[in-house]
């Protein structure tokens, strides 16, 4: 039965909450994370989607991040991409905080299977993770399409324009999936069946409703889903437990003591 029953959680119920969580984290030993946007923003990255910035990036930029993402986009206004992309998304990379590396103790102590990442700045790789899924990609890989050359964040970041390959002087792409390309099913049937054959999944910094989230956590058949978000959403319901607050502050707290 889910301790979680709706509203806001009394004090001493989100007591309870951490208690049962930690007494799983204890018993379980096939654990899959899944970590979302929110675990960017702590740690120090942009939410290109947040209401503020949707706002600032349409006046400043005339299109939607959507658009300025798209496969569309990069194939026939590299500048415009590009523009977006570098300064969107390269100039204020996150390096990961204390949510990853208690990540890193779940893995240590072998309980923690696979990271299934919806972000794109490789946050986990960061604390020495090993078996992580990243379902969109990740900013450190930028390659070139002749040659297959691999090219730092911080190359085309610092590039004039369109970044290309010095050897080839063609434009490079990114390593992150585009608005309008087909998924990956590969990484996804990865995630879902680590899903499936988990003990425990935890859902970090975002809620349940995405359908990227929806389609991985739904293979999940056991009882110990638990979300930890900063604010409640209405698909909190298909959570077993649920904690309201920073991803960095109450991860820490479950894994201590283990
Ligand atoms: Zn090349």
């Amino acid at each position: 039965m889910s301790a979680y029953r709706g509203g806001i959680l009394m004090r001493n119920e989100k007591d309870a909450v951490l208690e049962n969580v930690k007494r799983y984290l204890r018993e379980s030993q096939n654990i899959v994370c899944v970590t979302g946007l929110r675990t960017v923003v702590e740690a120090g990255g942009i939410d290109i989607w947040d209401r503020d910035n949707l706002y600032r990036i349409e006046k400043e930029y005339n299109a939607s991040p959507e658009e300025l993402l798209s496969a569309g986009v990069f194939a026939t206004k590299k500048e415009k991409f590009y523009d977006f992309y570098k300064k969107e998304t390269l100039t204020q990379i996150p390096t990961p905080g204390p949510a990853f590396y208690a990540l890193k103790k779940l893995q240590d102590v072998g309980k923690l299977k696979m990271t299934v990442s919806m972000n794109i700045y490789g946050l986990e790789y960061g604390v020495g993770l090993h078996n992580v899924v990243e379902i969109q990609g990740n900013i450190h890989s930028h390659y070139c399409p002749e040659c297959r050359n691999n090219f730092s964040p911080e190359y085309v970041r610092d590039s004039v324009g369109v970044p290309v390959c010095n050897k080839c002087k063609v434009a490079i792409r990114p390593g992150i999936r585009l608005f309008g390309e087909r998924v990956r099913n590969d990484l996804y049937t990865a995630a879902a069946q680590a899903c499936a054959d988990a003990d425990m999944v935890i859902v970090l910094g975002t809620n349940l409703y995405g359908e990227k989230v929806q389609y991985v956590t739904g293979h999940y058949k056991g009882s110990r889903l638990v979300l930890i978000n900063d604010k409640p959403h209405f698909s909190d319901r298909y959570a077993d437990y649920v904690l309201y607050g920073r991803t960095d502050e109450i991860l820490p707290r479950l894994v201590d003591e283990l």
